[in-house]
This record gives C-alpha cells, sequence and structure tokens, in this order.
C-alpha cells in the first residue's frame, strides 16, 4: 500500500506556482492578485481565510483581503463582489461560504465573472467542465485529487470509479473529471441501493460525504485506489476522515490520510486557478 502524501505534493505545486508568480511579475510589472471576501465571523471561514491569505503571500500572490460584518446587505456584498470584478488588480474572486443566512450565494457567485471565479463554483465554470473544456477554472478540491491521482502516476483511463457524494463543490466535477479522463464513473447519494456493493466494485473509490468512518473494509476492492475527501470528527474528537483508515488501509493500493492527504492540495489548487486565470488575461 502506497500512502499518498498530499502535504509534500501541495509543497511541489506551489513551489511550480510560485515560479510562474515571478515569471508573471517579471513580464506585467505587477503581481498577481487574489481578492478574498469574508462576510461575518464564522470561526472555520476565519481560518481558512486566513490559511489561503498566508499560502498566497508564500508564492508571490498578493492578496486583498475584505472583512465585512455580518449584517452586510446584499446591496452592498454585490457592489463589492462588482467592483472587484472591475479591478485590473484583481485576477481572482473567492467569496468564502457560507455565508450569513440573509444573503443569497447564488446571486452574489454569479456577480463574479467566471474568468475570475478561481472556486470554479459558477454555472459557467461548472457548464465547461461538463462540456469537456479545458479552459475553465474547475473546483479546487476536485481538481487536488486529480492532480494527486496524476502525481503518483495512477491510471485513470478505463478505470471503474466509484464517487460518494453529488455536491456541486465536490462530488458533481469529480465525477465529472473522472469522466473526462476516461474512467467508466458511478456517483452514488444518500439514495443509492446497494450502496456497499457498488463501492467494492471499485478501482478508484473516492468519497465525498462526510460522515465519519463510514467506508470499511468490506466496500473496498482488493488493490482499490482510496481518496478520502471527508474532513470529520470521530467519536473520539480527532479529526478523521470518511474512510476507516485502519481497517482499510492494508486492502488498497494507494490511500489518502486524513489529515494530510486531499486536505493541503484544495488551496494549492486555488492558487493554481488564480496563476492561471492570470495567465490568460495576459
Ligand atoms: P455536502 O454538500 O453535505 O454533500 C454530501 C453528499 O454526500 C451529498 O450528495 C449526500 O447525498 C451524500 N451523502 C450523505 N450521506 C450519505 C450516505 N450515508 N450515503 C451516501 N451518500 C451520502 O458535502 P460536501 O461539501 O460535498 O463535502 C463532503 C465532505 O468533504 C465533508 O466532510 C467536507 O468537510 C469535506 N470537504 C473536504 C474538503 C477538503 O479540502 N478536503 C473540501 C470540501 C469538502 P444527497 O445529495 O442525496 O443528500
Amino acid at each position: 500500500m502506497t500512502l499518498i502524501d498530499g502535504k509534500a505534493v501541495s509543497a511541489q505545486v506551489r513551489a511550480e506556482l510560485k515560479v510562474r508568480a515571478q515569471a508573471f511579475e517579471a513580464a506585467h510589472n505587477k503581481k498577481i492578485g487574489l481578492a478574498v471576501v469574508l462576510i461575518g465571523e464564522d470561526p472555520a471561514s476565519m481560518v481558512y481565510v486566513r490559511n489561503k491569505i498566508r499560502e498566497c503571500e508564500e508564492v508571490g500572490i498578493r492578496s486583498f483581503a475584505h472583512y465585512l460584518p455580518a449584517d452586510t446587505s446584499m446591496k452592498q456584498a454585490l457592489s463589492l463582489v462588482r467592483a472587484l470584478a472591475e479591478d485590473d488588480n484583481v485576477h481572482g474572486i473567492l467569496v468564502q461560504l457560507p455565508l450569513p443566512s440573509h444573503l443569497d450565494a447564488e446571486v452574489l457567485l454569479r456577480a463574479i465573472p467566471h474568468e475570475k471565479d478561481v472556486d470554479g463554483f459558477g454555472a459557467e465554470n461548472l457548464g465547461l467542465l461538463a462540456q469537456n473544456h479545458a479552459s475553465g477554472c474547475v473546483s479546487c478540491t476536485p481538481a487536488g485529487v486529480m492532480e494527486l491521482l496524476h502525481r503518483y502516476n495512477i491510471p485513470v483511463r478505463g478505470k471503474r470509479a466509484v464517487v460518494l457524494g453529488r455536491s456541486n463543490v465536490v462530488g458533481r466535477p469529480m465525477a465529472m473529471l473522472l469522466l473526462n479522463e476516461d474512467a467508466t464513473v458511478t456517483v452514488c447519494h444518500s439514495h443509492t441501493a446497494q450502496l456497499k456493493e457498488e463501492c467494492a466494485r471499485a478501482d478508484i473509490l473516492v468519497s465525498a460525504i462526510g460522515k465519519p468512518k463510514f467506508i470499511t473494509a468490506e466496500m473496498v476492492k482488493d488493490g482499490a485506489v482510496v481518496i478520502d475527501v471527508g474532513i470529520n470528527r470521530g467519536a473520539d474528537g480527532k479529526l478523521c476522515g470518511d474512510v476507516d483508515f485502519e481497517n482499510v488501509k492494508d486492502k488498497c493500493s494507494f490511500i489518502t490520510p486524513v489529515p494530510g492527504g486531499v486536505g493541503p492540495m484544495t488551496i494549492a489548487m486555488l492558487l493554481s486557478n488564480t496563476v492561471k486565470a492570470a495567465e490568460r488575461v495576459s
């Protein structure tokens, strides 16, 4: 069994992005810019935003942080996003979710032009992915999973891939990415009949359901590649994935740990999308 080291791969990706960010700056006499909008004081979001800004600085991307109070109106939020959309120093815009409940995330995300939608959550980018166009920004977590598969030389073409979860940010784009690389893809969700049997047929099993230690050895085929996107608190209060790692690991050819697997790739792919967005307009 090979343990997939997301920390090491993300460090490698960031080192490569740093070189590209420097080249952009040399050619354009300005840095690549990422605007991050945080509305309210959700504690987890504050940590995520802090980490995103820190990692931006590390690779030489300029960050524009906009912290707005929880009672920000839709009109105020929209006017900020529209101003960022017009700003030539801003190549990527990220609105940290979840938003306070009085704000409509869909409307706000729609105000981000697709060229600056570095989270890849917008309809245009999801549509480009569905049409197998390489020109869009792909949602960061599933893009990170593909990067791990590529960097570990794990073949995808012709493989039977099973994705658990169908959210717009993880499961759905994950399934499309695997399909675009010629896997035969099954998407499972909370209404799937015979879920265990579906999983046990997978050459590549990706779980993104948010259920601690849900995937057990009987659901994993011998030699399968198991990718655990889940981030959960186990019964012992410790961070764990959707996969019962200890129970499953000896059956796998490759497996991602939690933490240290998919997680570190998400911000790396956000930075990668931002660099690509800047390079596209230059
Ligand atoms: P989500 O929006 O809550 O979607 C969960 C999906 O799982 C839904 O499609 C749901 O099915 C399905 N599901 C839930 N329980 C199930 C069950 N018992 N059997 C089969 N399917 C089930 O979650 P998400 O945003 O996609 O995130 C999923 C997990 O990934 C979470 O643990 C989250 O923390 C983690 N995550 C990690 C990263 C990272 O950087 N590593 C990034 C994003 C998310 P229905 O559609 O039928 O309801």
